[in-house]
């Protein structure tokens, strides 16, 4: 089965006001009528106004890096998927590796905010992936099973069409260092029979499978070029219009 690509860039905590429109205003001169491939951009969350603007009348969409699980009330310093959706969100991240080590989101608090953000009709990025030292002791299966399995607990197989699940290897976040192709294929290809055990081969054949970790113009081609990889979420390389346009183009 073929699946559509889908290209998202995570601009992490980066950006400013003026950067964040001049940089949305260039992709959407330069990709806004792409539409053989998803595109969407993930900015903080103050330059997402700016971005929704930037982008209007274009294909390509906005999401946040990450929401909380209630609407509102008493959570300091949260931001709700309503909110999201309030001010023109459509996706939004999930379990990023940097939310889950750096500050310290479990797979049970990721299950929690990926049943909300269905709840608030939001499409969700579910990053998933191994530490070095995972990998290095042969336990890449087990964490990604894991990870899977427990953020996806309860989650109805018709829910699972809003869901695209990033495998991004912790290793190759921002280090330069990129899985090869066929260390990428290998994961997606056992996260999709996953996908099938969890819920049908139907199923696990139509669900899209991102690779993340340090997706540059000069090898996108090559990694998503894998059967079972089927777009990718690209942080340091969707800053520029120059090199997302680069990664994009090149599989065009
Ligand atoms: C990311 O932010 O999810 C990411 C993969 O970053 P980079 O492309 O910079 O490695």
């Amino acid at each position: 089965m073929s699946r559509k690509l889908f290209i998202a860039g995570n601009w992490k905590m980066n950006s400013s006001a003026a950067s964040s429109v001049e940089v949305a205003g260039g992709m959407a001169a330069q990709l806004g009528s792409v539409d053989a491939v998803d595109l969407a951009i993930c900015p903080p969350f103050v330059y997402i106004p700016g971005v929704v603007e930037a982008f209007k009348g274009s294909n390509i969409g906005v999401g946040a890096q990450n929401m909380y699980f209630e609407d509102n009330g008493a959570f300091t310093g949260e931001i709700s998927g309503q909110m999201l959706k309030d001010i023109g969100c459509r996706y939004v991240i999930l379990g990023h590796s940097e939310r889950r080590h750096v500050l310290g989101e479990t797979d049970q608090l990721i299950n929690t905010k990926i049943k909300k953000a269905l709840s608030d009709g939001l499409e969700i990025m579910f990053c998933v992936g191994e530490l070095l030292e995972e990998r290095k002791a042969d336990q890449t299966t087990a964490v990604v099973t894991r990870q899977v399995t427990e953020g996806l607990k309860d989650i109805s197989r018709d829910a699972m069409s809003s869901i695209t699940i990033a495998y991004e290897p912790v290793w190759a976040i921002g280090t330069g260092e990129t899985a090869t192709p066929e260390q990428a294929q290998e994961v997606h290809a056992m996260t999709r029979g996953l996908i099938g055990e969890l819920y049908d081969s139907e199923l696990a054949q139509a669900v899209r499978i991102q690779y993340g970790g340090s997706v540059k113009p000069g090898n996108a081609a090559e990694l998503l070029g894998c059967p079972d990889v089927d777009g990718a979420l690209v942080g340091g390389a969707s800053l520029t219009v120059e090199d997302f346009a680069g990664i994009v183009n090149s599989v065009l």
